[in-house]
């Protein structure tokens, strides 16, 4: 089998610099690096709809904004299997029979979801679908018999969620299904990326985002506005680099070489952080030279969206034969669960056998 990757992204809006180094640009590496055998994207729309049934058409519009961040950023549809999740009707199957081995006080524990529930004001009105999603998801890695699933640090209690499933099927019903791993980003500044507001995470629902298909004017104006040490006020004042988004930006993105091109005045960020801390370093200056290190980064991305915007029919056939390869895959795993389950009666000549000598015997 090997080593397979299945990671994916809800088509709520365009993918922002946090889906970008909490799991993007690691995709984009392991695809390139060759180890894997197969690696497959989904565009959750499915998942997406869980909290927008109201707003089918903002996750429709979305779907393509996705596609095309990522070709964007490098994900190559001769490599990797790019595919929407409502596509494969496998996975509904698999997570109704998942929904059994999970208790209702399981779900209620899961943190992401505790969060999100908040967040989104539900309260009382959970829809059941969304309060379910992680089983769902569970369906999703383990359809295509994942071993590693590369997203951001919120992910942990999905793929918690997953392996207790695999586990308890597996004991119920005999080996069947792959345990994952989760691969989290290296870099800790890139497990939660923060939103230019401060806000403890960007997230395309909080409105605290940078794009990857922003203008570099876009970019440009969100970073100087960003927040920082709201204590900072003049240049001579000591400045707090823990918790400071800005910071936390060129500790995701930052290398040593930028400084050389950009701000030769330091080698490296430990002393521009240094600086900072003692007093007399200027939030814009430090703001221009996380611009110049993020447009670096940004441009052949924007560069490869403009060429990819031109071929939208292509883009959307590349989603449709993504899709049939991946329900190719997915009904092979449903198949075996089925098997495994023995709720693949027809197929079950022992079984039929057996009723047959039962009921002959009997008569
Ligand atoms: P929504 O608000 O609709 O949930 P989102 O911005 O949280 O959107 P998702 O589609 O839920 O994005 O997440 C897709 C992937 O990107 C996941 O692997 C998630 O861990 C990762 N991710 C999302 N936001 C961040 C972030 N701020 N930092 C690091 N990784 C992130
Ligand atoms: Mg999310």
């Amino acid at each position: 089998m090997g080593k397979i990757i299945l990671t994916g992204d809800r088509p709520t809006g365009r993918l922002h610099v946090g889906h970008y180094v909490g799991s993007l640009k690691r995709r984009v590496e392991l695809q390139n690096s060759g180890e894997y055998n197969e690696i497959f994207i989904m565009i959750a729309d499915a998942q997406a709809l869980t909290d927008n049934a109201d707003n089918p058409e903002k996750v429709r519009q979305n779907i393509i904004e996705v596609a095309l961040d990522y070709l964007a950023c490098g994900l190559d549809p001769e490599k990797s299997t790019l595919f929407i999740q409502s596509q494969i009707p496998e996975l509904c199957e698999l997570s109704f029979y998942y929904m059994n081995l999970v208790t209702v006080s399981r779900l209620q524990r899961n943190p992401t979801v505790k969060s999100e529930i908040q967040m989104r004001n539900f309260e009382a009105s959970i829809p059941v679908g969304f309060f379910t999603y992680p089983i769902s998801q569970a369906a999703d890695i383990t359809a295509f018999q994942a071993t590693t699933v590369p997203v951001g640090e919120d992910q942990m209690p999905m793929l918690e969620q997953t392996r207790e499933i695999v586990h308890k099927f597996n004991t119920v019903y005999g080996e069947t299904l792959t345990m994952p791993d989760i691969l989290l980003p290296d870099n800790k500044a890139c497990l939660r990326l923060p939103g230019t507001d401060g806000k403890a995470k960007m997230s395309k629902s909080l409105g605290n985002c940078i794009y990857l298909s922003d203008t570099e004017a876009e970019v440009k104006k969100k970073i100087m506005s960003m927040f920082t040490d709201p204590n900072h006020l003049r240049v001579e004042d000591p400045g707090q680099v823990e918790g400071n988004p800005v910071f936390i930006y060129l500790d995701a993105f930052c290398r040593e070489q930028h400084f050389a091109k950009y701000l030769p005045d330091y080698q490296n960020l430990s002393e521009l952080k240094a600086h900072y801390t003692r007093g007399g370093l200027g939030d814009v200056k430090v703001k221009k030279f996380l611009n110049a290190v993020l447009q670096e980064e940004l441009e052949p991305i924007r560069q490869r969206r403009k060429e990819w915007e031109k071929r939208i029919p292509e883009v959307y056939r590349i989603l449709e034969e993504g899709s049939k390869k991946a329900e190719k895959v997915a009904a092979e795993t449903l198949a075996a669960v089925k098997r495994s389950m023995k709720i693949n009666y027809f197929e079950d000549k022992e079984l039929i056998a057996q009723q047959a000598k039962r009921f002959g015997e009997e008569a």
